[in-house]
């Protein structure tokens, strides 16, 4: 199986090579110029493993460059009891007959991205070596909270790997703030820069495009990559879930194989909804994948009217890692569901940079409309539907999460479409304190994160996840706070090239 890239440029390369450039080289995202389908009698059988089994069968089918062994030595690297807190990795919760939530959060820093960042670090290590790359890699990060620590995380003393991350000063939450200036780890740095995450993210992106650092990479024997989500590294590790939550579904009785199911997705850069996509491509029986947008819903109205337009304010809500105006993996779809038309999705790409909108043909909306469903859902909403679904299931969900479980609700009211639904769960309610706080506890409540923890403990009983206990006790680690433009600087100080 070759990998090509969304754009104009021929690139035909295996699975490993795709994973180490990231992005290729005409500015494309890569994807498999084939997907993977199982037949009846595969799923059947693929429905019978555990996590890690089923994760096996699909990277082996993505990823067939890579030997068996090696494919076995990257999911059990990741998927264990040391790493995910449940041994079901992605245990499924029922509300009721039609609705259960499928929690991704149970990996070590309590978010989702914790599935695709605690393999990635393997999948890319394992593909340097079959390479023959003997480059250190550095992986740079521009966070607004939850990417940052999963990939410090999951990139943590790892051989041959460097690792800096850089966050807004005033963009992330506190929880999220101790979870990475207390990181534990020899071969990372973390580096709070003044001003907004956009300030970072250029920043980043400036110091990835930067020429001459490039080559005085090169010459030290070193190399820039990414954890990003536009890495095929980290979307194929995503398409396990859909699968797991399938078949815990026929476990607990609530359908049998075959049966049509929906998944309702709280969408930012639409990674993990495009993983379901793959799913359904695959063969698993989906029949609408719900993409939940918050008051940033660019995706929504796309979904709705065929137009793309970022030119629109640009909201800082309860839900942060959903506060995105281009959803970068979106191109990919825009590829799968044009019948891999490069020349049309470059086209898109460039009128988007330049214009910062696009709008496609009533055909291809159509094809799109037939799986993805779209609304959106403000804050005060969202609080109201975790105090709602607390009150009814005494469930907590957290404020992405509730996004989620919003717009699934008015599908059901505008569609009718009974179909038993998962709402896929992005991250723990402890990791969002002031807006589950105002939710779900008495007005007097504090207004310190640390301390609502416990508060949101005593009422809800839910134990807090061990990664986010004892925070304020940890050694504080990265205290520094450095202007913007001293990014490179700071880089070059941490990378020893002065
Ligand atoms: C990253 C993130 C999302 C958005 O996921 P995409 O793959 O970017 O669509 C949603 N919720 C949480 C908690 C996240 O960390």
């Amino acid at each position: 199986m070759l990998y090509t890239t969304t754009r104009r440029g021929q690139e035909h390369i295996e699975g490993s090579q795709a994973i180490l450039n990231g992005l290729g080289a005409d500015g494309g995202l890569y994807l498999p110029e084939a997907i993977p389908h199982f037949t009846e009698e595969e799923l059947k059988t693929l429905m019978k493993m555990d996590y890690n089994g089923k994760a096996k069968v699909i990277l082996g089918e993505f990823l067939t460059d890579f030997t068996q062994e090696e494919i076995q030595h990257c999911v059990d690297a990741a998927y264990n009891q040391k790493s995910f807190s449940d041994p079901a990795v992605t245990p499924l919760r029922s509300l009721n007959d039609r609705c259960a939530v499928l929690e991704l959060y149970h990996g070590p820093t309590s978010a989702f991205k914790d599935v695709a960042l605690q393999i990635l670090p393997h999948l890319l290590t394992t593909s340097a070596r079959k390479n023959g790359d003997k480059r250190t890699f550095i992986i740079l990060v521009a966070t607004s909270g939850d990417t940052g620590k999963a990939a410090l995380e999951g990139f943590k003393d790892v051989p041959g790997i460097k690792i800096m991350v850089f966050y807004p000063n005033d963009g992330v939450s506190l929880v999220q703030k101790l979870q990475m200036s207390t990181q534990e780890g020899s071969n990372l740095q973390v580096l709070s820069v003044e001003g907004n995450f956009d300030d970072t993210q250029n920043g980043v992106k400036a110091l990835f495009s930067d020429v001459a650092l490039n080559q005085l990479l090169e010459k030290n024997g070193m190399t820039f990559s990414s954890a990003n989500s536009i890495n095929w590294g980290r979307l194929v590790p995503q398409i396990v879930y859909y699968f797991e939550a399938y078949a815990q579904k026929i476990e607990e009785g609530s359908i049998a194989f075959g049966d049509e199911i929906n998944f309702t997705v709280p969408t930012g850069n639409f990674g993990n909804i495009l993983a379901g996509y793959y799913a359904k491509e695959m063969g698993l029986p989906i029949r609408r994948l719900i993409c939940a947008a918050n008051q940033n819903d660019v995706l929504k109205d796309f979904i709705r009217s065929g137009i793309y337009d970022r030119n629109r304010p640009f909201h800082k809500t309860h839900s942060p890692s959903m506060d995105i105006l281009i959803s970068s993996n979106l191109e990919r779809l825009l590829y799968l569901i044009s019948d891999q038309d490069k020349s049309f999705v470059s086209q898109l790409m460039d009128e988007l940079k330049d214009h910062g909108v696009y709008t496609i043909h009533t055909d291809l909306l159509k094809k799109i409309q037939k799986t993805f469903w779209s609304d959106s859902c403000g804050d005060p909403e969202t609080t109201d539907t975790i105090r709602q679904v607390y009150d009814e299931y005494g469930y907590l969900l957290d404020t992405h999460t509730a996004v989620a479980y919003g717009v699934y609700e008015k599908y059901v009211m505008q569609t009718e479409d009974k179909t038993p639904n998962v709402i896929v769960s992005t991250a723990s309610p402890y990791k969002f304190n002031l807006a589950v706080g105002e939710a779900i506890l008495q007005t007097g409540a504090s207004d310190d994160e640390l301390k609502l923890l416990e508060e949101i403990r005593a009422k809800s009983g839910m134990p807090i996840p061990l990664g986010l206990t004892g925070l304020d006790q940890k050694t504080i680690r990265f205290r520094e706070v450095i202007p913007k433009d001293q990014m490179k600087g700071s880089l070059m100080d941490y990378l020893g090239l002065k």
